[in-house]
């Protein structure tokens, strides 16, 4: 039971570890060509711990990967103009190759606002409208990194998508649109569910591929699955629980992402090779 259990774990943490040793090549070329080290500007406002360990754990893998991170922090009661200037100085510091706003932001703060002062030269995390647009055309855009990664896991393991029926179940602008655009490109046939989708179980058993990016503990029951679906639960609730009940999907799944160890790491691991892929490009490097 154990090994047929461990076949059908997509190990993310295995693909980010090469995904980041590809930044790190990436890196070092464009310092050997250029003389510029690739820098990552962190944004964090305020004082939520969950968000100040984000920032922290991006911050550390760009150094890892021989990349600068340059750090902005900015105190609780920053107003949505204050932290659009500071992001301002940002986009027009040359020195500077990706612009990462950790959110959520304190509540007054308009974050759109916030996002849309990036340029998407430099949106290295994909949170704008312009990036989010170029996604839904198939041009080339630096994707919000959690379906950018979630992709490159269904790639890694040869999941057919092309005519396949892929269910994404939540429809926020950094996960659920991107990842049903994404998906879309690829050929398949979307469904995008949401909080008022009506008999959303009838539909996930349906479902080749499912999406889950809910925000609720093991949300997507086991019996809704249909048998050889395979599973992407991109959810990461209080106590490393994602948003599929992990116990009762094993069974009728073909692939599942494990959390930890799924859908995480590929999310951080984007952040820092779209921003080698950022500095590259304002700079000319041909990798
Ligand atoms: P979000 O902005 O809160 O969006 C949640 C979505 O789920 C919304 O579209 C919402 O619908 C939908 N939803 C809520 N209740 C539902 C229900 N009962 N039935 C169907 N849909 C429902 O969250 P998010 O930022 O997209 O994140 C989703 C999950 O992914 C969270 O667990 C988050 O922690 C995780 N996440 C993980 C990573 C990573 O690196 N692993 C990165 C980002 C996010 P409405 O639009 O109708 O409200």
């Amino acid at each position: 039971m154990e090994a047929i259990n461990k076949a059908k774990l997509m190990d993310g943490r295995a693909l980010a570890r090469r995904l980041l040793a590809g930044a790190v090549a990436k890196v070092e070329k464009i310092h050997e060509i250029a003389g510029v080290t690739p820098t990552l500007a962190t944004v964090l406002v305020g004082d939520d711990r969950a968000s100040a360990t984000y920032v922290r754990m991006k911050r550390k893998r760009c150094e890892d990967a021989g990349m600068k991170s340059l750090r902005v922090e900015l105190p609780l009661g920053t107003t949505t103009e204050e932290l659009v200037e500071e992001i301002e100085k940002l986009a027009a510091d040359e020195s500077v190759h990706g612009i990462l706003v950790q959110h959520p932001v304190p509540k007054p703060i308009d974050k759109r606002a916030a996002f849309e002062a990036i340029p998407v030269e430099k949106d290295v995390d994909g949170v704008t409208s312009s990036t989010l647009g170029r996604v839904i055309l198939n041009m080339p855009a630096f994707v919000s990194c959690t379906p950018k990664g979630i992709i490159q896991l269904l790639d890694e393991y040869h999941v057919e998508l092309d005519g396949a029926h892929a269910v994404v179940i939540g429809r926020s602008p950094i996960l659920g649109r991107p990842m049903a655009s994404i998906l879309i490109n690829r050929h398949a046939t979307v469904t995008l569910c949401h909080s008022r989708t009506r008999s959303l179980p009838s539909i996930v058993r349906h479902a080749d591929v499912i999406i889950a990016a809910v925000g609720k503990p093991r949300f997507v029951q086991g019996g809704w699955i249909k048998v050889g679906a395979v599973v992407i639960d991109a959810g990461y609730n209080e106590g490393n629980i994602g948003d599929v009940d992990f116990d009762g999907a094993i069974e009728p799944c073909s692939l599942i992402t494990p959390v930890p160890g799924g859908v995480g790491p590929m999310t951080i691991a984007t952040l820092i090779d779209q921003t080698a892929d950022a500095a590259a490009l304002q700079l000319g490097v041909d990798l």
